[in-house]
């Protein structure tokens, strides 16, 4: 892939009124062997004053997802709430492979290294590396995995399993009650859970439920641990979701996991995924991955409304990678317009887009944000929520 850097995108970076514009997308390199970010680079003056962390993933999300999605529902001018956060930067991608996927990308987010596809959260040696999820534990904090996708995809198990390959669903299901034993997993991946498994979750204080109305049965304040399958593999997409689903929504599992984990006095670390914008850019299907991206942008706003004015609380909400080399044409869009926008990655037969080596954005709020450079490796994001929790070594 060649290099296109608008250079616009460097003057305008500092600007902070909007989110990125469509011509703001920039293109890794990947030459070179990526190394691990150098955590004591990103420690701000109030490192090691976050209580809580909330790490928010649009799987697949780029600058011009977030710009179709905003020009849909706002109009141009006007920023999506995941937008508003104070802190802005623009993430490199690349695995160690090169291009990467959801699991090396999610290694580099949770661990601060880099990662061959397909790897969770392991050494090529086999050595397990400690995810976010884990230092928060070894704070004594409480945890929590949210997705739309199934709850044994890679992005959520990189935080919470180690296994060489992102196929061995079992191997993370397995982690998750027998190793990490996060307070709460919320998504789908039903068929991931045979009865011996789901037998083993109630002996480990797991309540189960199966849907909205289940989960909202539940107490918050009581249930010791919660996991919900919503659905036998991901969930329905926004756009296809019927009227009477008894699936719930990205923002009510979010909300659902806010007041479960904010009974814990030591805090906690959460991580709420999109899953489904990815699959929706592999499909070419532009109208699936905005409603995708809005609902994960009213995630966000449940979160904001959450946080009001508490210091205590880092916020972070980025990207895995960019899916589909989204490119838009023109500029003169109004509110309620879809853009014109074409899917450029090259592709397999059977699979109209894939993976790019686009930045990512990345927005921020709360103890170490000011951490955030204009541009960052996507390992760097693990040193901002690190040093968040614990003031650099
Ligand atoms: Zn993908």
């Amino acid at each position: 892939m060649g290099r296109i850097v608008k250079t616009t995108c460097l003057l305008l970076l500092g600007l902070g009124v909007l989110g990125f514009e469509s011509a703001e997308v920039v293109y890794d390199e990947c030459k070179g062997k990526p190394e691990n970010a150098v955590c004591s680079e990103y420690a701000g003056k109030d490192a090691g004053r976050a209580k809580n962390v909330i790490l928010m993933i649009g799987d697949g999300m780029g600058v011009n997802q977030v710009f179709a999605a905003r020009v849909q529902a706002n109009g141009p001018g006007e920023p999506l709430a995941l937008e508003s956060l104070p802190r802005r930067a623009l993430v490199t991608t690349c695995s160690r492979s090169g291009y990467t996927d959801s699991a090396a990308a999610a290694t580099a987010l949770a661990t601060g290294h880099k990662a061959f596809v397909k790897d969770i959260s392991t050494s090529p040696e086999g050595q397990e590396y400690e995810t976010l999820l884990e230092l928060a534990q070894k704070l004594g904090k409480n945890a929590g995995l949210v997705t739309t996708a199934d709850i044994t995809d890679a992005t959520p198990a990189a935080f919470g399993a180690h296994v060489p390959a992102r196929k061995e669903r079992q191997g993370v299901a397995e982690d998750y009650l027998g190793q990490t034993r996060p307070e709460l997993l919320l998504g789908g991946g039903r068929h991931e859970f045979p009865a011996p498994l789901l037998s083993r979750a109630r002996a480990e204080g797991y309540a189960i439920v199966y849907n909205l109305p289940e989960l909202n049965r539940l107490d918050p304040m009581k249930s010791p641990r919660v996991l919900g399958l919503f659905a036998e593999d991901n969930l329905t997409y926004e756009a296809d979701r019927p009227p009477d689903s008894s699936e719930p929504r990205l923002r009510e599992m979010a909300g659902f996991a806010l007041e479960r984990l904010s009974r814990d006095p030591d805090g906690f670390f959460l991580m709420i995924e999109a899953g489904l914008i990815d699959h929706a850019c592999h499909l070419g299907k532009l109208d699936k991955a905005i409603a995708e991206v809005l609902e994960f942008n009213a995630a966000v706003e449940t979160v904001l409304a959450w946080m009001g004015n508490r210091a205590d609380t880092l916020l972070i909400v980025t990207a895995d990678h960019e899916t589909g080399g989204l490119t838009i044409a023109g500029d003169h869009y109004q509110k309620g317009d879809t853009v014109k926008a074409k899917f450029t990655t090259k592709t397999i037969p059977g699979v109209p887009a894939l993976h790019s080596k686009q930045r990512v954005p990345l927005f921020a709020l709360g103890p170490n944000s000011a951490a955030v450079k204009d541009h960052l490796d996507n390992t760097a994001v693990y040193c901002l929520v690190r040093n968040a929790l614990l003031p650099p070594e």
